[in-house]
């Protein structure tokens, strides 16, 4: 059993049980990490005292303790220009590595990393040291092959692990962790990259030997320094400098993404494991093979390259060997040209690194005390110039100063009051305040990076839209200063425009205005959202994309963060006024349409529904105040009296093609006056046109009445949107109404029910019941349900559902034998256009097309297609009271909105939802 398993266990199950191991070496390191830098001090000293007495071990390696082939000064001159080569690639890769980090803005990594190559260097050259020559005299040649092969990553991703810590216990646990993760991986990196790189020792070619052993050493040296001086010194240093991982400043996470180019250290993909593990084992069987049976044979794999030696004894050099009293590491580095080419190039970029070198980490006094994050993505410079160009993301810091504004709550007023009121606290909506991101920074979140902001600011999509990457950040004054350029915003990334909203320098309202680009101005706005919010994945299924904003934004809706999506149905054929009409209607209320379909067919089958309409016309009342009661009173002769009202008029009707003023009914209270102007609207619904409209009847009225003082252009006595008599008993909008008649067989076989009993309930219920209830308008059973169905779909100002879903359902007997359903609803307030608000907007519009509507009517009079859409509303308001009605007589209501309107989900148990 035992051996099948072994057998069969995957690599990543290896690698789990061999986690284990590297996670209990991890945290002994972490918690004696005193012990072990002492330990692994020591006995690198040691070694190099054993070295110093005994002399080099292997003494083959060409150049130091063995002869070279002597050179002509032309191969010196070839082999000194290679070196200058090596050496400056090893200088460049190794300040790479540093300016990477750099960028991170972390001191602490800097100092991680630098400890971590010192002493890796230190262990290396130890190992030359030892197993070479106690001379040391190729050291300076050894170096650059380990500075090559140093890997900073592994360093950073420990580091990565450790950052997160919050006190010393964290701090082991998660250095034990990150070696329980990395140190298997690592382990058989190293041992592939070792038996890999060691095969050229046995090439024969004694330059290629040379280099490749350099090579193994410094592998084997990295991860000896990895696997016991740095998690140990990590720890130390996490516990002697601590931070809350809370105001962690430097991304490593980002960091080691970009370093490792892709490549996913925390899980290891299996099969390039497996491939791993069977390249070492193969490795291992030609190196047994090649060194093993060759001194078996007697042929030392040392010895190799005897031969040659010996038969060319003249041709060869014999290097010095330096007494052992003369050991001084200063001689290691006796400088040859190329080595002083290297060292003066690694002169230069120290000073560079130390002096030139732009950190992200800005001056938090260039904002005062608003800190921000810079890291790195892409836009271009501020010139645009895509050759001189680099470009840079940056991960801004945002503080939703929740509790000292609206509770947390970005409130939709929020972001332009804040800009407006210059409030610090607050920024989108409030309670959002950016700042750059310092060591000190004590931010409470990051907008991090979720996966929509990884895909915008990765290479893919940056260059997608024209914009490369580069890794250097910019400050806040450099993308004003790209925003007021001529590239503007475009040339910032999407952090970037963030963090001119927050630093008020965009208005968050106006983003769309700013930025051109409408889907990006929403992204944006979302961004900045979703940072105020408890959980910052909220939007994640609001959709945002694919949507023509334009037809939105200034319109319709403002500060939009994208769209959302409602199920439409349709309902019918109804036949109305011997017309069919499929009604489309968007609901989330099961059951709904299924009742209202219903209906319809019960009056297919009966005598379809008759309408008729009154354009009463919009109305608009202002409310105005006299000097007197009596000062009041005179204003309402005045209005009401016909050759003042004419004049009125005309000053009205110049305010719209459409607009044409009806009437004026005045209300008096003391010495306020309410003067209900009532205009036809032709297709539209009419509100503004009505405002506008009004607005210049008062300005007339003014002239006329210098005493009087005007309150609002809105008194309530409108009345818009709040339940009223006044609607109810004067209408508002279209009055409409419909009657249909229903042979009782039809009844009994469709609504399963019988007229007595549809008489008797739509009594007792919608005309007593609702009196009882001191309703005002609503007698009948579910007329809102109808109206804010269609509303919704046809794109009306859903709002006015209110008043618009005023209506009175009759039910009698009717017919020959008086045994047939006489049904009528009249609703006198129905608010509804085809022309304006929310209707163009292409999805609403498609809803209105389907019933024949949109837009202007064509062929009749101004007002022909919105009387309609009234009708219909009608008509399908008398189907579902029909409906629903006949459902509530014969028992049905329950059982099936049971059946249709309970959201299976919502009754699953917690964990099956998930599942
Ligand atoms: P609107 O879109 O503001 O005005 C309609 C426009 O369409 C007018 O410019 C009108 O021309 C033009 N038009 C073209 N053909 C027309 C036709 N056949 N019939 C009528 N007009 C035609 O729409 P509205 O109905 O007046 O206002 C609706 C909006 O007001 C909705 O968005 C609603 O939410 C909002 N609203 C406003 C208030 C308020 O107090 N202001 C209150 C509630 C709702 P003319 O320029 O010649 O008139």
């Amino acid at each position: 059993m035992k051996s099948s398993r072994f057998t069969t266990m995957s690599p990543s199950e290896l690698k789990a049980k061999s986690g284990k191991y590297f996670g209990v070496h991890g945290r002994f390191c972490s918690s004696h990490p005193w012990e072990v830098i002492v330990t692994t001090v020591t006995l690198t000293v040691c070694v190099l005292s054993m070295s110093i007495l005994s002399g080099g071990k292997l003494g083959v390696v060409c150049g130091m303790n063995k002869p070279c082939q002597k050179k002509s000064p032309e191969e010196e001159k070839a082999d000194s220009f290679l070196m200058i080569i090596v050496n400056s690639l090893a200088v460049l890769y190794l300040y790479n590595q540093f300016s990477n980090l750099r960028k991170v803005g972390s001191k602490y990594l800097l100092g991680i990393a630098a400890i971590f190559t010192i002493f890796a260097s230190f262990v290396f050259g130890s190992g030359i040291v030892y197993f070479v020559d106690s001379s040391a005299a190729g050291l300076s040649e050894a170096l650059p092959f380990f500075l090559l092969l140093i890997d900073l990553s592994k360093a950073t991703a420990l580091a990565e692990f450790a950052s997160v810590s919050s006190n010393r216990d964290e701090v082991r646990n998660n250095i034990a962790n990150g070696m329980a993760v990395l140190g298997p991986s690592f382990s058989l990196d190293t041992l592939v990259e070792v038996l890999i790189i060691s095969i050229g020792t046995i090439s024969g070619v004694r330059q290629l030997e040379t280099v490749c052993y350099f090579g193994c050493m410094s592998l084997i040296a990295n991860y000896l320094v990895f696997m016991t001086f740095f998690p140990a010194a990590l720890a130390l240093i996490l516990e002697v400098c601590p931070h809350n991982p809370a105001n962690k400043t430097w991304h490593i996470d980002k960091l080691a993404r970009a370093m490792q180019e892709g490549e996913n250290r925390k899980k290891p993909n299996p099969v390039v494991q497996r491939v791993k593990i069977i390249m070492a084992l193969g490795l291992v069987v030609v190196h047994i093979h090649s060194r093993f049976l060759s001194q078996v044979t007697g042929m030392s794999f040392y010895l190799s390259t005897a031969p040659a030696l010996v038969e060319s004894e003249g041709s060869y050099q014999e290097t010095e060997r330096v007494p052992l009293h003369d050991y001084l590491w200063w001689k290691a580095f006796h400088l040859s040209a190329d080595q002083l080419v290297t060292v003066g190039l690694g002169i230069v970029l120290l000073l560079k690194y130390t002096f030139y070198d732009k950190t992200n980490t800005i001056s938090s006094s260039q904002f005062g005390s608003k800190q921000m994050t810079s890291s790195t993505v892409g836009i271009p410079s501020v010139d645009g110039d895509i050759t001189t160009a680099y470009f840079r993301k940056r991960s801004i810091t945002i503080n939703c100063n929740s509790k000292e504004s609206h509770g947390g709550m970005c409130d939709d007023s929020g972001i332009e009051e804040c800009a407006d009121k210059g409030n610090d606290s607050c920024s989108v909506s409030s309670a959002v305040s950016v700042s750059v991101q310092t060591e000190e920074s004590h931010s409470n979140f990051f907008i991090s990076n979720s996966p929509e902001a990884e895909d915008s600011n990765n290479a893919e999509i940056s260059s997608e839209n024209n914009i490369p990457v580069h890794n250097t950040p910019r400050s806040l004054a450099e993308c004003l200063e790209i925003f007021k350029s001529k590239g503007g915003p475009s040339q910032l990334t999407d952090d970037e425009v963030m963090s001119l909203v927050v630093s008020k320098h965009i208005p968050a309202y106006k983003l769309e205005a700013v930025m051109g680009d409408m889907e990006r101005s929403v992204l944006i706005r979302r961004k900045l959202v979703s940072s105020c919010l408890p959980d910052k994945e909220s939007l994640e299924n609001l959709p945002y994309s694919g949507y023509d904003y334009k037809h939105v934004v200034g319109a319709c809706c403002e500060n939009v963060i994208g769209y959302l999506p409602m199920p439409v149905g349709v309902a019918g054929p109804l036949l109305l006024d011997n017309e069919e009409y499929y009604v489309p209607m968007s609901t989330t209320e099961g059951c709904l349409i299924a009742s209202t379909n219903r209906g319809c067919r019960a009056l297919m089958m009966g005598s379809g529904v008759h309408s008729n309409v009154l354009d009463g016309g919009m109305t608009r009342a202002p409310v105005v105040r006299m000097p007197t009661a009596s000062r009041a009173i005179a204003l309402k002769y005045w209005l009401d009296t016909s050759d003042k009202f004419q004049d009125l008029c005309s000053v009205f009707n110049m305010t719209s093609r459409y607009a044409k003023l009806q009437s004026v009914h005045t209300a008096v209270a003391g010495r306020l006056v309410y003067i209900r102007f009532r205009a036809t609207t032709g297709d539209a619904m009419g509100m503004n046109m009505l405002s506008k409209g009004v607005e210049k009847a008062l300005e007339y009225l003014h002239e006329q009445f210098s005493d009087m003082d005007i309150l609002s252009l809105s008194g309530n006595y409108c009345t818009d949107k709040k339940p009223s008599a006044v609607n109810w008993i004067e209408g508002r909008g279209k009055s409409v109404v419909c009657d249909a008649t229903i042979p009782a067989d039809v009844v009994e076989k469709v609504l399963k029910t019988s007229v007595d009993s549809l008489i008797d309930l739509n009594v007792s219920k919608n005309l007593v019941g609702s009196a009882m209830a001191g309703s005002i308008g609503g007698f009948n059973a579910h007329a809102a349900n109808i109206v804010s169905a269609v509303f919704i779909a046809t794109g009306q100002d859903v709002a006015q559902v209110v008043g618009s879903s005023n209506c009175i359902t009759l039910i009698e007997k009717t017919g020959p034998s008086n045994s047939d359903l006489y049904i009528s609803c009249t609703m006198p307030s129905l608010e509804v256009g085809t022309v304006g608000g929310g209707t163009f907007l292409p999805p609403q519009s498609s809803c209105l097309k389907m019933l024949g509507l949109n837009g202007s009517s064509v062929e009749g009079k101004p007002g022909d297609n919105s009387s309609l859409l009234a009708r219909v509303v009608c008509g399908t308001v008398l189907a579902g009271e029909l409906s629903l009605i006949s459902a509530l007589a014969a028992g049905h209501l329950v059982r099936s909105h049971l059946t249709m309107n309970r959201s299976k989900v919502n009754l699953l148990p917690h964990d099956n939802q998930r599942n």
